[in-house]
Formats: structure tokens, sequence, C-alpha cells
């Protein structure tokens, strides 16, 4: 049992019921607010901490790592730090904002220092992400997209059930949550019949996806077995891997994605722990057909948290498009980095993995406009009288999950990002 777990602590910082961050969940971020450039925080309720002013005054005196990486303008730092370290930092905040612990509460003085309104302070990158792998591991997604683009008797591939697919991303076009993108502009061919044009992309979309961030991996050659994948994993964010479908449908034969995906990724600012998320564990899903001893093991959980896709169009309220949830992932992400580095390749602090997009078995489950659409052929009604196929210009699309659970409700909070005309 991780003690920071426990649903029966509470905080002396006030914390709303529906909060997304409970003194159970102590999610870390990188906040920045006037003469405090980027440094690390996590968050109570809506009181932002900052860890730095935290080791400044001692308070990080009993756990025994170097204060420097709450120095950092990125988490980078600290993620070298490793599991245990990670471990009994978090454990240590949960001790200090318990209601039961006077240290800190009692000192006016020091709370000055240290806590800030959740709306007085900017969140921003939290991680320098050095690179960025996007699996594909949603077995309802793959399906759709195959039968859509391929072949319905053969919707997945020969692979699918055997290797988490994935492919390598670009990892400097992610950015925070609130960072607006230019519709993206390349080339399509929308008549097969004739050449190919350029122009703005008119097949604009979200992925709803999760992306999960890592510690310092091993040396080049090694790998990292199932069973030991879950000390290399520090946490999760959401994340929208926002797609060009026209880019892409042109180009992805026969390398894969390039220009319809390396426009922008947006995720949510506060990365909340695997630790956290230990509660919500779940077991796998059956396994359709055996597969290779690397990949197969306890140690391959599921993690069960509620996902909503909401478009918000230009001065409107935003309404909900999609209900997911990570438990429909039939890859672990286990399995995924387990495969990522059973050939040798090295992972780094800071590195970003993201689930593919997550379609639950429902219609209205899917994550992306691509499916909810079905290729722009069962358009979405929007609550102005308007349909939705693909993104319009001016849309913003807001991510949101939780899991809960015993009463404790552990949240990603949210990404968003606006679609801004074509440049
Ligand atoms: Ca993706």
């Amino acid at each position: 049992m991780i003690k920071a777990n426990d649903p029966n602590i509470r905080s002396w910082i006030k914390v709303a019921k529906n909060s997304d961050f409970p003194i159970q969940n102590i999610p870390f971020g990188i906040f920045s607010k006037g003469r405090i450039k980027a440094r690390p925080a996590t968050i109570i309720g809506d009181t932002v901490i900052d860890l730095k002013a935290l080791a400044d005054l001692g308070f990080f005196d009993s756990v025994d790592f170097n204060k420097k990486v709450f120095n950092e303008p990125t988490l980078n730092e600290f993620l070298k730090l490793g599991k245990s370290t990670w471990r009994a930092i978090r454990e240590r905040l949960s001790d200090l904002f318990n209601k039961k612990n006077k240290e800190l509460q009692d000192d006016e003085n020091a709370k000055d220092k240290v806590l800030h309104a959740a709306d007085e302070i900017e969140m921003l990158m939290p991680v320098r992400v050095r690179d960025y792998t996007d699996f594909y591991s949603s077995k309802e997604h793959a399906t759709n997209v195959g039968t859509m683009f391929r072949d319905p008797e053969n919707a997945l591939l020969p692979n699918w059930l055997h290797i988490p697919i994935g492919y390598h991303g670009r990892a400097s076009s992610i950015v925070v949550s609130g960072t607006p993108l230019h519709r993206p502009k390349g080339q399509t061919r929308p008549n097969p019949e004739e050449p190919p044009v350029f122009g703005p992309c008119r097949l604009l979309d979200f992925e709803l996806e999760m992306g999960f961030i890592t510690g310092q991996g091993k040396p080049l050659g090694e790998n990292i077995p199932l069973e030991e994948a879950d000390d290399y994993i520090f946490g999760l964010v959401l994340f929208n891997d926002w797609s060009a479908r026209d880019i892409q449908k042109w180009e992805y034969v026969p390398l894969g994605p390039f220009l319809g995906k390396s426009f922008g990724s947006s995720i949510s600012p506060w990365i909340v722990t695997l630790d956290a998320l230990e509660p919500f564990r779940m077991r796998p899903t059956k396994r359709e057909v055996p597969i290779l001893p690397y990949l197969d093991g306890k140690a391959n959980r599921r993690i069960n948290v509620n996902l909503e896709v909401q478009i918000q169009p230009e001065d409107q309220e935003a309404h909900t498009v999609s209900r997911s949830n990570l438990k429909y992932m039939y890859w672990t992400i286990e399995q995924q980095l387990a495969h990522h580095t059973i050939n040798g390749c090295n992972i780094n602090a800071g590195d970003m993995m993201a689930s593919g997009t997550i379609s639950g078995t429902k219609p209205d489950s899917y994550g992306s406009m691509l499916e909810l659409s079905w290729k722009g052929t069962k358009p979405l009604s929007m609550p102005d009288g308007s349909e939705r196929k693909f993104l319009k210009d001016g849309d913003t699309v807001i991510l949101k999950g939780y899991a809960e659970k015993d009463g404790v409700r552990i949240g990603f909070g949210e990404v968003t990002g606006k679609v801004l005309p074509a440049l």
C-alpha cells in the first residue's frame, strides 16, 4: 500500500468535492508567476504549491535527494531521481499537507512563500520531451481505421495482435494545454484520378490519447523487462494527437505518418503519477492470440480512467462528443515499454509514449472525428445547429479525464487547444 493513496487522508488545504486534485493525487508540473520563472509545483484543490520554496524552507530535509531539481525549468532532472525518490517526495508532500500536520499549516509566513491560487499562475510544459513515440494500442480504433481505409474483412493487419504497433513521432511540436495551433497546410490528393494539390488541411481531427512519461532508462543495448516497466514510468497526462487526415492518407504508405501528425500534439500540464493511479489498475483484456513471452506476464495491467472529449465552437458552450476510457487499451503501458526497449533502444528521462487513439466499442466512445463521423459520412450535430465532420477554425478541443474509486477522484485536469486558421 502506498501511504499517500490512503482514501482517509484529508488536507488542511480546501478541496472542492469534485476536484481533480485531492491530497491523494499530488501530480507534478511546471508553473510560472510574475518574477517566478518556470519551476516545479504540485497542486491540491485549487492551490498550487511551489516545490522550490518548500525545499528552500527546509521542508524536504528529511528526504535524501539533490534539492536543485526543484530549481529547474522542467521536470527532467527530477525524473532522473528514479522511482523510490519520486515516491518518497510524494509521501512527504502527503504528510506535510495532511490536516494532522502543523509544520507548515500554522506558519503563515512560509505559506505566503509556498502557496499560490491556481488562477493566478501559468502552467508550462512539464518536461522537455526528447523523444516521442505514438502507439496504436486500441483494438477498436485500429479496427475502425482498417475498416474505413483498407478492408472490413481484414481490418486488423496480421501483426496487430502480436506487436504493440507504434511509430516515432515529433517531439518538438508537443505543446502544453492552452496553446493554439494553426490549421496545417500540406499536400493531399482529394481526387485519386488527379495529381495531388497543396493547401490548408480540410480534414483536421483530434485523437483522444493518454501519454506516459518515463524516468531514466537503461544503457543503450539493454532492455527493460515487462516486470520492471512500472519502475521506469513516472506518470501520465492527457494527450491530443492532432491529425490532418487528408495529408495523412496521401503520405502514410509506405513509411507511416509524417506531416499529417507532426504539426502539433497537446498535453495536460499536470503529470499524474503511476503511484497515484495504483488503486485504479485492472487486469488486461483477454489476449486473442498467444503472445510472445517477453510481452506476457502479471505485470501487465490496464488503468481505469474515464475520458471525455468536448468541442467548443467559437463563442459557444463546450459540447461533449465522446466518452471513452483508458481501459479500452488492448496493449498495456508495460507491454509498450517492454516492447519499445526489447531491441536495446534506450529511453531517457522525459520521453513521451502516447497510447494511440482510445476508442471504446460504442460509436459515442470513439476517440477521433474520423471515427465519430465515420469518415465524414455521419456528421455530428452541434447544439447551435451546425454539423461537424471534422474540426472547423475557431473550434477548441477539450480532453478531460479522471479515475474514481472509494470516494477518491484522481483527475488529470484538462488539455485544451484552439484551431486557428491556416497561416
Ligand atoms: Ca496518434
